[in-house]
């Protein structure tokens, strides 16, 4: 079979769609706050909105992005976390597992 120039065309547009769609997928979710993993760790998005009363050992500037269970490159906006697998934290979120990167 001989393969028109439309159908390559439209051949060639469905593989874009789905290298999109892939790399799409690919992206993964950010941990919500009311995981219920992430709640019983007390997770925040933004460490200054951690619950101070509750999570005394908090102390300002601990954050994702210096604990030693974060996985997202230096200066990354977000990363994943050893105890959140296949989903990302920010790296100004915290929770009660935090520990100091060595
Ligand atoms: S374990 Fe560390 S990197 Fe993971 S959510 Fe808690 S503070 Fe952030």
């Amino acid at each position: 079979m001989k393969t028109t120039r439309r159908q390559f065309m439209i051949m060639s547009a469905a593989g874009a769609a789905t290298l999109a769609l892939n790399s799409k997928v690919q992206a993964q979710a950010m941990v919500a706050e009311t995981d219920p993993q992430a709640a019983a760790l007390g997770y925040k998005a933004d460490a200054s909105k951690v619950d101070k009363a509750k999570y005394a050992k908090y102390a300002a500037p601990q954050a994702c992005s210096s604990c030693a269970l974060y996985q997202g490159a230096a200066g990354s906006a977000a990363g994943g976390c050893a105890l959140f697998a296949g989903k990302q934290v920010s790296a100004k979120g915290w929770c009660s597992a935090y520990a100091k990167k060595a």
